[in-house]
């Protein structure tokens, strides 16, 4: 059985609002073997459940990353950091190091730790004229849990609290390590772990990378026929109706462990089937893309509003009989 080292100082932290008003502990930070630190269930933790809200401990504009030297942008974090520091809140920053940095200066140090865990959000109304604009992040909690392919919890950046909340994508088991997808998983497994690999610098392990040959063959055979499906269906300009196609998607989705995603299927299945005129099917598709959006998504996201307006009434929704109508006006289809 696994066995893992129970860090005291890091439960602590973990009394922070579950979303249901519960009390217990929902994660504890632990050592988990060949991966460093990581977070594990320690109740069962149901679909849905906001585990984590965090607040970002150091934001670095895209711009400067891009623009400045490693040795310059180092004294930036470093600088950072030691605001942290005098705030109380640089231990948290200098933990996420673990036992794996080697670096000499405390610049080196905190780059690496940069480096290792930052998180790219956009951030409305700070860019040009009003626009977004990237920031590489770091959060105490959510840096701390490790990738998986098929992970079992989303995440995303709320504009309004400006913290990074992290939800149950299906139930969670005590005991279950929770897991969040660094990068994105709908690609091959060659072209995760390259991703992977550059960016984070290791070799992920998890189910969907670690199949028997044969098995690895179909699954990256499903992933290649995801990308081609999604540039097909984001096609708007084709005639041909193509609601089996998005049910196909559904299917891959489901195959290749993408509940995290799923909602991205059932929106164009949704959009499909209003597509050629069948309002019961769409408005079915509509109300489960909107079940696992509302969960995983901030809620004034553009397609879960659409979906709404689907629901609401699918024969005024800007999709009814799209694909229909291209052919009536002698549309590029067949
Ligand atoms: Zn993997």
């Amino acid at each position: 059985m696994m066995k893992f080292a129970r860090l005291e100082s890091e439960r602590k932290l973990k009394a922070l609002p579950t979303g249901t008003g519960r009390p217990e502990v929902a994660y504890d930070v632990v050592d988990i073997p060949g991966k460093e630190k990581g977070a594990v269930a320690a109740r069962l933790i149901r679909r849905g459940e906001e585990v984590m809200r965090a607040a970002p401990l150091i934001m670095v504009d895209d711009a400067a990353v891009g623009g400045l030297g490693r040795k310059e942008l180092g004294v930036l974090i470093h600088e950072a950091v030691q605001g942290l520091l005098e705030s109380g809140m640089g231990r948290y920053y200098r933990d996420l190091a673990g036992g794996n940095v080697q670096a000499t200066t405390g610049e080196q140090k905190d780059m690496q730790v940069f480096a290792k865990n930052a998180f790219k959000v956009r951030v409305r109304g700070l860019g040009e004229n009003g626009g977004e604009r990237m920031f590489h992040t770091v959060f105490h909690e959510v840096s701390r849990v490790n990738h998986d392919c098929s992970p079992n919890m989303g995440y995303y950046f709320d504009q309004e609290s400006l913290t990074q909340k992290v939800v149950a994508a299906r139930d969670i088991h005590p005991h279950e390590e929770m897991t969040i997808g660094y990068v994105d998983l709908s690609q091959p497994s060659m072209a995760r772990q390259q991703l992977l690999n550059e960016s984070w610098g290791f070799a992920c392990t998890c189910h969907r990378c670690t199949l028997p040959p044969a098995q690895q063959k179909e699954a990256d055979s499903r992933a290649s026929q995801i990308q081609r499906l999604l540039e097909q269906l984001d096609d708007y300009s084709s005639a041909e109706p193509l609601p089996e196609m998005a049910e196909l998607l559904i299917t891959l989705y489901e195959l290749e462990g993408l509940r995290v995603r799923i909602y991205e299927a059932y929106y164009r299945a949704a959009l499909e089937w209003n597509g050629a005129g069948s309002s019961v099917k769409a408005t079915n598709y509509a109300r489960l893309c909107l079940d696992s959006g509302l969960m995983l998504r901030s809620d004034d996201s553009p397609f879960l509003d659409s979906m709404m307006k689907l629901v609401q009434s699918p024969q005024q929704h800007w999709s009814w009989k799209f694909r229909i109508a291209l052919v009536e006006k002698g549309g590029s289809g067949p």
